[in-house]
C-alpha cells in the first residue's frame, strides 16, 4: 500500500544541516498496525509527515496504492489527504468554541460530499461519545477531545490512520482508552501507523520500527503484540465529489457558515473593520446625495427663470490668457439699462443688478448676508413676488429710498421668523424699512438662496456699496424665438453708447447660464465623492489589515484544513468570503448611516438631497469589490501555506 525507497529529508538550520531523515525505506502493506518509535529528534514526526502527505521529501521514491506521488499537484495531494488518510495529532488540533459534531463533520466539506451528513454522528458513537456530541470542544477533557479527533480522521472512510504521539498528552487511563480505540479500528480493517517514543504504547502494535538520527534501525514483528480478530475489510474510499450544481451550492453554504462563525468569534474585531467601510459608503452616499440635490435645486430654479432671459455683463478682463490694456474695461450704468428698455425690439422688462455683502442689525440681533440691488421688473422676472408685504415700486428706485424686502433666512435670523414688515433694520449701519418677505427658494448645496436681501438698484449703488456702475442687466425678451436678434441688437447698442469695439460685453441666455451652473455643480459633486472614494480605500485597506491579523492568528487552524483536505482555493474561498461579508456588512451600514447623514442635512441644514438608486447600487458594489480586492492578498497568503509548517505554527 505505502512503498518508500532511500527517503531524505534535510532541514537547514542556519549554518547547520539536520538530517532529519537519511534513507528511509520501508513497505506497508494494508490493514497493518505499524508503530514507529525512537528516541525524541530521531525524525519519526518527519517521517509520519512526508507518509501522510504533509510535508515532501527531498528525494526518494515514494508511492501509495502503486502511484507515484511526489509529482503530485497541491489538489491531488489535498484530495489524497482528505480521502485516503486520516490524522490523529498530539495536540487533538480542533477547532474551538465548535460543537464536536462540527468538527468530526469539517473533512467532509472538503469532500464535498454533503450526502453523508450523518457519517459524524455514527463515528462519534463508534468512538464512545455519544452523550457529547453538541459539546463545544474545549468542554472536554483530554481523552475526549483525543476521540473526538479520532472521528474526524475516519470520518472519510480512509484506507490509513496516521497518529502521532496520540496519547502524549492525556493520562494514563485516557491512555489507554485510546490506544483500546485504536486497536479496535486496527480490527476493523484499517491501516494504523502510529508514531511514539512510548514503548507501552507501540506494543499495542503488530509491527515496530525504530527509527534512529534518521535512518531504520531495526523494523520487526512485535511478537508480545495482543492478537486481534479481524473484524473486516475497509471499502474503497468514496469518489470525490464533482463540485456542480446542489454540490457547489452546499459547499457555498458551508463556507459562508463557516465564514460567519470565524467573524462571529471575533465580534468587536469585525464590526471595527465593518466601520471603515461603513463610513465609506456612507460619505459616498450622502456626499452624492447633497451634489445630486444641489443640482436638481439649480435646475428647478433655472426652470422657474423661463426660456427667454438674457444676462448682460462686461466681458471678463483677461481673453486666452492675454491681459487687455488698461482702462479697457466698461462698466455698465443704470442709463444703459435705461436705454436697453427703451431703444431695443422685443424687450419686455429690465432689471440692472448690483450684488454685495452686508451686515444686518435688528435689535441687538446680527446677520450677514447677500445683498442684491435690484429693480422693479426683477420680482416678475425671477418669480419673487413677494409672500408678505410687497416689491419696491419705479419711485422708490428713483428716490433711492431706503427700503428692503428680506428673505426668508435673515428674517429668521433677525426677527425671529416674526413678521417683520414695516420694521426697521440697519444694514452696514444704514436704517431701512423692510416692506416684505421673499418666498422661499431653498438650497442648493451649500448655498442657501433664501439667505438674501434685495434694495433698490439705486439705492445699492450710492447709499451702500458706494459704487457708480451696475454688475449686470437682466432682460426678458417677449418671445424665445426673438433671442438671438435681441441679443444682437443689444451689444450693437451698448458698444455704440460705449464707443468700444466688440468683445467688451457679453450676453449670455439661459442655456449657457444653465451649462455653466452645472459644469460647477458637476465639478464640486466630483470632488466630494472623489474625497469620499478615499474613506472608503481607507476602509478596504483597514479589512486588509484586520484579515491579515486573522490570517496569521488562524495560521493553525489553516494548516489543520489543509491537513483534513482542504485546497488553496478552499482556504482561498473562506478567507474572501470573510472579507466580503465585512465590506457587505459595512456596505449596509453605511447605506443606512449615508441616507441618515442626508435626511438630518435636509432637515437641520435645509440642504436639498437626492438619493438615487444608482449612488446605492454604486456604493454596494464599491464595498463588494474593495472587500474582494483587498481581501485576495491575505486570503492568497493563506491559500499558499505549506500545511506542515503552518501546523507547526505557533
Ligand atoms: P521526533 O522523532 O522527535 O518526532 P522530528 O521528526 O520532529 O523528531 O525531528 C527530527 C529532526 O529534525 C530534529 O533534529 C529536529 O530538530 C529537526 N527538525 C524537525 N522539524 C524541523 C524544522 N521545521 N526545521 C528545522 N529542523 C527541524
Ligand atoms: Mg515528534
Amino acid at each position: 500500500m505505502i512503498r518508500v525507497e532511500n527517503i531524505r529529508k534535510t532541514y537547514q538550520m542556519g549554518e547547520v544541516e539536520v538530517r532529519a531523515l537519511d534513507g528511509v525505506s520501508l513497505t506497508v502493506e494494508q490493514g497493518e498496525y505499524v508503530a514507529i518509535v525512537g528516541a525524541s529528534g530521531s525524525g519519526k514526526s518527519t517521517l509520519m509527515h512526508i507518509l501522510g502527505l504533509l510535508d515532501v521529501p527531498d528525494a526518494g521514491v515514494f508511492e501509495i496504492n502503486n502511484t507515484d506521488v511526489t509529482k503530485f499537484s497541491e489538489n491531488q495531494l489535498a484530495e489524497f489527504r482528505n480521502r485516503i488518510m486520516g490524522f490523529v495529532f498530539q495536540q487533538f488540533n480542533l477547532l474551538k468554541r465548535t460543537s464536536a459534531l462540527e468538527n468530526v463533520g469539517l473533512p467532509l466539506i472538503y469532500a464535498r460530499n454533503g450526502k453523508k451528513s450523518d457519517v459524524p454522528d455514527k463515528m462519534l458513537d463508534l468512538v464512545g461519545l455519544q452523550d457529547r456530541k453538541s459539546h463545544h470542544t474545549n468542554e472536554l477533557s483530554g481523552g475526549q477531545q483525543q476521540r473526538v479527533a479520532i472521528a474526524r480522521a475516519l470520518v472519510n472512510n480512509p484506507q490509513i490512520i496516521f497518529a502521532d504521539e496520540p496519547t502524549g498528552n492525556l493520562d494514563s487511563k485516557s491512555a489507554k482508552e485510546i490506544m483500546q480505540v485504536m486497536s479496535e479500528l486496527h480490527a476493523r480493517g484499517l491501516t494504523i501507523i502510529l508514531v511514539t517514543h512510548d514503548a507501552n504504547v507501540a506494543n499495542h502494535a503488530q509491527r515496530i520500527i525504530e527509527i534512529k538520527d534518521g535512518k531504520i534501525v531495526s523494523d520487526a514483528p512485535n511478537p508480545t503484540a495482543p492478537a486481534v480478530p479481524k473484524m473486516g475489510v475497509v471499502e474503497e474510499p468514496d469518489v470525490r465529489g464533482s463540485g456542480f450544481g446542489l454540490q457547489s451550492l452546499f459547499e457555498g453554504l458551508t463556507l459562508v457558515k463557516q465564514s460567519i462563525r470565524s467573524l462571529n468569534a471575533n465580534k468587536v474585531r469585525t464590526a471595527l473593520s465593518a466601520l471603515g467601510i461603513m463610513i465609506g459608503v456612507a460619505a459616498v452616499i450622502a456626499t452624492v446625495a447633497v451634489g445630486n440635490g444641489a443640482k436638481a435645486a439649480v435646475e428647478e430654479q433655472m426652470s422657474q427663470l423661463g426660456s427667454n432671459l438674457l444676462m448682460l455683463m462686461p466681458q471678463r478682463r483677461s481673453r486666452g490668457g492675454v491681459r487687455q490694456a488698461q482702462g479697457s474695461v466698461s462698466r455698465l450704468s443704470l442709463a444703459d439699462a435705461e436705454a436697453i428698455r427703451t431703444e431695443v425690439d422685443n424687450v419686455v422688462k429690465v432689471s440692472s443688478t448690483v450684488d454685495g455683502n452686508a451686515q444686518l442689525k435688528a435689535g441687538n440681533l446680527n446677520w450677514s448676508c447677500r445683498i442684491s440691488g435690484v429693480d422693479p421688473d426683477y420680482e416678475s422676472m425671477r418669480s419673487y413676488q413677494p409672500q408678505l408685504g410687497r416689491f419696491f415700486t419705479d419711485e422708490e428706485v428713483n428716490s433711492r429710498a431706503m427700503v428692503c424686502v428680506l428673505g426668508v433666512t435673515p428674517v429668521r435670523e433677525l426677527f425671529d421668523g416674526a413678521n417683520p414688515v414695516g420694521q426697521q433694520v440697519k444694514i452696514n449701519r444704514r436704517s431701512f424699512t423692510v416692506i416684505g418677505v421673499l418666498p422661499e427658494k431653498g438650497s442648493a448645496g451649500f448655498r442657501d438662496y433664501d439667505d438674501t436681501a434685495f434694495v433698490p438698484s439705486s439705492t445699492a449703488m450710492r447709499r451702500l456699496f458706494g459704487k457708480d456702475y451696475v454688475d449686470r442687466i437682466e432682460i426678458q425678451i417677449d418671445k424665445p424665438h426673438q433671442m438671438e436678434r435681441a441679443q444682437t441688437d443689444i451689444l450693437t447698442l451698448l458698444e455704440m453708447r460705449h464707443r468700444t469695439a466688440s468683445g467688451t460685453f457679453e450676453i449670455r441666455n439661459l442655456a449657457e447660464i444653465q451649462d455653466a451652473v452645472s459644469e460647477t455643480s458637476n465639478v464640486m459633486s466630483l470632488l466630494l465623492s472623489s474625497i469620499a472614494s478615499i474613506a472608503l480605500v481607507v476602509g478596504g485597506i483597514g479589512i486588509m489589515n484586520i484579515m491579515l491579523v486573522s490570517v496569521t492568528e488562524r495560521t493553525r487552524e489553516i494548516g489543520l484544513r489543509k491537513a483534513l483536505g482542504a485546497r488553496g482555493s478552499d482556504i482561498m474561498s473562506q478567507f474572501l468570503i470573510e472579507a466580503l461579508i465585512i465590506s457587505f456588512f459595512g456596505g449596509c451600514l453605511g447605506i443606512a448611516l449615508g441616507a441618515g447623514v442626508g435626511y438630518a442635512a435636509q432637515r437641520f441644514a435645509n440642504m436639498t438631497v437626492l438619493f438615487t438608486h444608482e449612488s446605492i447600487y454604486m456604493a454596494f458594489g464599491f464595498s463588494a469589490l474593495i472587500g474582494i480586492l483587498f481581501g485576495i492578498w491575505p486570503a492568497r497568503k493563506a491559500a499558499l501555506l505549506n500545511p506542515i509548517d503552518a501546523l507547526r505554527y505557533e
